[in-house]
């Protein structure tokens, strides 16, 4: 047996063993082994990705094919050729820069090509040995990696537990010059809301703390314009570093942050993923800068995602079903990496393609099912994936 088969078999054997699932996409549809299934696991919330009459699509599409035509034009190519510092940066990322300041009225914001590169650069930039950082027991993995490259001192605070995390705050106000608290606004795997008033609130109490809020899961369904839960709270201008990706809800790549000035200024001269990597391609950011643009405007699809949520969270919970979720992310527990793919198969068999979430994604032993709803799921749809839910933990559906 070598190192890596050793390693391979434990993880088959208790259940985590993962797969790149081999699949192909039809609209809101995954076909996977000759099943044609719903698609509950993408990030695609407001359902831009995959609308098939999506005129916005259609409209770039045009704008792309006649702006072509005398020749490739610097916002339509494919490559940027290098990072941002070097000749990497194109009207178009300026023009999407420009665009986020205005929809969030902050001063300054940048551009990355993921939010792993942004999670994982802006801490290790912005800290010192002086420094410590608190953050949620549950934050991305990109960030738990942003801790670990960096030279400050790390302290995990029990999931939003905002009790200890005051007490934690009172503590090392004495010990270290700088303080950052880093949290994301809807949880990617549980689904609940950080209390961001609450952060504003300490912010103020205690000089010297920083907020780091990564709301890559709400960036285009909360807020008034898309902006995020900042905005629908009305703390966008007291989050130090509000974070946001183009992955999920604006069906695109990258990630921002916003920020003040000199921050970014900082940024630009000291973080590595942004300085060490080719910038994201003219044609994609161009994209991004069309939906953002139009997010403001896209109130009636906010609407439904929050109506299809509501449904199922009130519906998981007239089943005795305890979630933590307050958004569109839905988690349904089974404990035990086994039961959770247990679990996914009887859905998938029933039409609707939900995976198992095992550690280390989630702590061992809350393996679960994460529903992902988009606003394109309709109401038949939302109420046949209640009763199949209900079947699968209670083995016995809907009203029956
Ligand atoms: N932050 C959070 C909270 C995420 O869930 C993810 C991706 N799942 C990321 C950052 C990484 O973003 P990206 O996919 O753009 O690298």
């Amino acid at each position: 047996m070598t190192w890596f088969s050793e390693k391979l078999e434990a993880l088959r054997s208790s259940g985590n063993l993962r797969q790149l699932p081999e699949m192909k996409h039809q609209g809101r549809y995954s076909v996977t082994g000759g099943r044609r299934m719903l698609n509950l696991s993408s990030n695609d919330y407001l359902g831009l990705a995959t609308d098939p009459e999506m005129l916005l699509m259609r409209d770039f599409m045009q704008e792309a094919g006649r702006s072509c035509a005398g020749g490739v034009p610097e916002d339509c190519l494919l490559g940027s050729s290098s990072s941002r510092l070097l000749t990497g940066t194109f009207d178009v990322h300026s023009a999407l820069e420009h665009t986020l300041c205005r929809l969030s009225g902050r001063q300054a914001a940048l551009v990355f090509g993921s939010g792993y590169h942004m999670n994982a650069g802006i801490l290790p930039a912005v800290v010192d040995a002086s420094s410590v950082i608190l953050s949620d027991k549950l934050v991305h993995a990109s960030i738990i990696d942003g801790i670990r490259l960096s030279s400050a001192r790390s302290v995990r605070f029990r999931h939003q537990d905002m009790g200890q995390l005051e007490e934690l705050v009172k503590k090392y106000s004495m010990e270290c010059s700088r303080i950052i608290i880093v949290t994301e606004s809807i949880f990617s795997m549980d689904g609940d809301l950080a209390d961001l008033r609450f952060l504003a609130g300490l912010k103020k109490r205690y000089p010297g703390v920083m907020l780091y809020v990564d709301e890559a899961h709400a960036v285009g369904v909360r807020g008034e314009t898309g902006m995020g839960l900042a905005q629908e709270l009305g703390v966008m201008q007291d989050i130090d570093f509000l974070c946001g990706t183009f992955g999920k809800a604006i069906a695109s790549v990258g990630a921002y942050v916003l920020c003040d000035s000199e921050i970014r200024e900082y940024l630009v001269n000291r973080m590595r993923p942004l300085i060490f990597s080719t910038a994201l391609p003219p044609l994609n950011v161009l994209w991004t800068l069309r939906v953002m643009e139009n997010l403001p405007a896209m109130d009636h699809r906010r609407e439904r995602l929050a109506a299809n949520s509501l449904y199922l969270r009130k519906s998981l919970a007239s089943l005795g079903v305890v979630c933590p979720s307050g958004s569109h992310i839905i988690p349904v527990m089974a404990g035990d990496s086994r039961r959770a793919v247990e679990m996914a198969d009887f859905m998938q068999r029933h039409g609707f393609y939900l995976l198992p979430i095992r550690p280390p994604t989630v702590p061992e032993g809350t393996a679960r099912l994460r529903v992902s709803l988009t606003a394109a799921v309709t109401d038949r749809e939302v109420a046949g994936l209640a009763a199949a839910l209900e079947e699968v933990l209670h083995g016995h559906p809907a009203g029956k």
